[in-house]
């Protein structure tokens, strides 16, 4: 299924090119506006806190200058109970803070993926098959998921430090203004060191990133059972072990190197916060010598303890535009899906047929893949009376499946019309067409849940005796019910394994549930075995009885009691009319049907 498309999909240079473009940031505010009360009370507990937190250093002052020289023990009690609330208060109101953020963060985010999910669900199948598996899931899971930062704490804290920043300037001028000009003259030069080692850091850490997603993808892909399969195979399983090895070698390289990094910083950051106040002291120590106004013991101790308060704050607020810049590219990600035009969508004022017959027509369609390809239908004009049948065939890859996927609307026509019940299917509302029309192909693909559940996924109200009356006919009641969970037997990786011809039974009877008037049976029966074939093909033949049926078959065994069949090549139709007519013609299906029977009487395993 999987084909590289010359479409325009959300690729790398598609996302460099989206970050270039000017920040959405009026959007991202109105994902913001439900939860705008509950910003605001964030914001009012930052800047309380802020507020209250710079209060402290004053009261130290106090207990030094005052409390402790003079010996007055109720005033002393009095600040240090002071003190000691301060903390508590801020520590309280962080936690409050850190709650209310993150679920208003976490609402944006529930929002947006269910926003992503619900688009990608209205994508036509082409756009499954021309993005890369993994493209769509790393939208939902890597990329949403990274902007939990921002949306929950990037935001808060930039906020937080520069009300901090704002409130810790004040206070300082507040104590001594020429210790003040001391201490922001020599902020920017420490702002800036630590800045450099934490972008160096950052560097190492995406470049470990990258050589991580480097290894992870080598093994999904050479550990694979059919990864195995192939480096075995082809003899190349030690030259797979050497290249890992190389990329393993690499990742430890860049792990000793980023965590060298790691210990700089924290020595850097160690040296510069060891070295303020000290700088401080002797700042303070030149100006009294200097002759100003005499200084308090006190406020010097509240103004280093200020100024040490500052730094982190001052160094968050610089590294928060960066680590903003990055998610903002991540939501650029996100609006770039959520912007995708939906190719097949339902029209404005759909038709709804409550009780569809079934007739399906085909006027004068062709279709292409790609507006530059060739067509792969070309000219197709089809009646297919209700409750008739019709089988296509002809050489594989002379399009029968597309033609099979037009009237269900996994693709639209490029030309023409297919009508159902004499209404063009893309003014017909998704539901209808749904109930109208079920498909079985040969790609059965069934969910991680019980057997039961995975028939109920057509039919939803079905009883457990409507189950067994489907499954019957479609030969594959015996075989559940022989399970040891019998029904409840849950499909898939961890599950049971059904055969390739077991999942197809379990695809009819799932359509069979569904009774639709119109049935696509795209090769439905290719995996059986003959005899079970045979048996299918009676259960196919009776519910055909009261149905539209469109047959695709390669094996012309299923098709000889079609009221009519149309022989495909190359996209146009060859010829058509029934088996008997066309056998008499004695041309193109005249020669498969010989080269069928010639097939099963040398090469086809005997019926058991
Ligand atoms: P058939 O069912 O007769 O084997 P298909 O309808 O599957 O033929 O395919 C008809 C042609 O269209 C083939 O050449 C195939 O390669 C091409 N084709 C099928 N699906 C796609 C797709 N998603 N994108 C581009 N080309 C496709």
């Amino acid at each position: 299924m999987h084909r590289d498309a010359p479409h325009r999909t959300p690729s790398s240079d598609a996302l460099a090119a989206a970050r270039e473009q000017p920040v959405p940031v009026r959007r991202i505010l109105r994902l913001f506006r439900p939860c705008r009360g509950r910003l605001l009370l964030v914001g009012l507990l930052v800047a309380a806190s802020s507020l209250v937190s710079v209060a402290s250093p004053f009261l130290l002052r106090e207990i030094l200058d005052t409390a402790i020289p003079e010996r007055r023990t109720g005033l002393l009690a009095l600040l240090a109970l002071g003190m000691i609330l301060i903390a508590v208060t801020t520590s309280i109101f962080g936690v409050l803070q850190t709650l209310i953020s993150t679920t208003v963060g976490q609402q944006v985010m529930h929002d947006l993926r269910t926003a992503v999910y619900a688009k990608l669900q209205r994508m036509s199948l082409a756009f499954f098959t021309r993005t890369r598996t993994g493209e769509v899931q790393s939208r939902i899971a890597d990329d949403i998921g990274g902007m939990q930062a921002t949306v929950t704490s990037t935001a808060t804290s930039l906020v937080s430090n520069l009300t901090s920043v704002l409130a810790t300037v004040c206070a300082m001028l507040a104590l001594d203004w020429r210790l003040t000009a001391v201490s922001l003259l020599l902020l920017p030069a420490f702002v800036w060191i630590s800045r450099r080692v934490g972008r160096e850091r950052k560097a190492h850490a995406a470049r470990r990133q990258r050589q991580m997603a480097a290894m992870s993808a080598m093994v999904t892909e050479s550990l694979s059972a059919s990864g195995i399969l192939l480096g075995r195979t082809l003899g190349r399983s030690d030259e797979l072990t050497e290249s890992f090895a190389r990329e393993s070698e690499r990742l430890a390289r860049l792990e000793i190197r980023s965590s060298t990094a790691g210990r700089w910083r924290i020595a850097t950051l160690g040296m510069v916060m060891g070295a303020l106040p000290p700088l401080l002291y002797w700042a303070a120590g030149l100006l009294l010598d200097l002759g100003g106004p005499p200084l308090s013991l006190g406020t010097l101790v509240a103004f280093a303890t200020l100024q040490q308060g500052l730094l982190r704050p001052a160094v968050s607020l610089l590294s928060t535009g960066v680590d903003m810049q990055a998610s903002l590219a991540l939501f650029h990600r996100i609006f770039e899906y959520l912007d995708m035009t939906v190719d097949i969508a339902e029209p404005a004022r759909p038709v709804r047929l409550p009780a569809p017959r079934g007739e399906v027509r085909f006027e004068g369609v062709s279709f292409c893949y790609t507006p530059d390809a060739p067509p792969t239908l070309d000219g197709i004009d089809l009646r297919v009376p209700a409750g008739s049948s019709l089988a296509v065939v002809g050489p594989t890859g002379s399009g029968k499946s597309t033609l099979g996927h037009l009237l269900p609307r996994l693709y639209d026509v490029t030309r023409g019309r297919v009508l159902l019940d004499g209404v063009d299917v893309r003014d017909l509302d998704f539901d209808t067409l749904a109930r109208a029309v079920a498909v079985v192909s040969q790609e059965t693909y069934l969910l991680h849940a019980s057997v039961a559940e995975n028939l109920r996924f057509a039919r939803p109200g079905a009883t457990d005796a409507e189950l067994v009356a489907a499954t019957e006919a479609a030969q594959i009641h015996r075989l559940l019910a022989a399970l040891p969970d019998g029904y409840d037997t849950v499909v898939g990786e961890r599950g049971h394994r059904f055969s390739g011809g077991e999942k197809q039974r379990l695809a009819l009877a799932r359509a069979i549930l569904r009774d639709p008037p119109v049935l696509i049976l795209d090769e439905a029966t290719s995996a059986l075995d003959t005899r079970t074939e045979h048996a299918v093909q009676e259960a196919i033949e009776a519910l055909s009885a009261e149905r539209t049926t469109v047959t695709i078959a390669h094996r012309l065994s299923t098709v000889r009691r079609a009221d009519r069949i149309v022989v495909l090549d190359a996209g146009r139709i060859a010829e058509r009319g029934t088996h008997d007519e066309l056998l008499a013609r004695d041309g193109r299906y005249a020669a498969l049907v010989h080269r069928d029977a010639g097939a099963s009487g040398g090469s086809r395993a005997p019926v058991r």
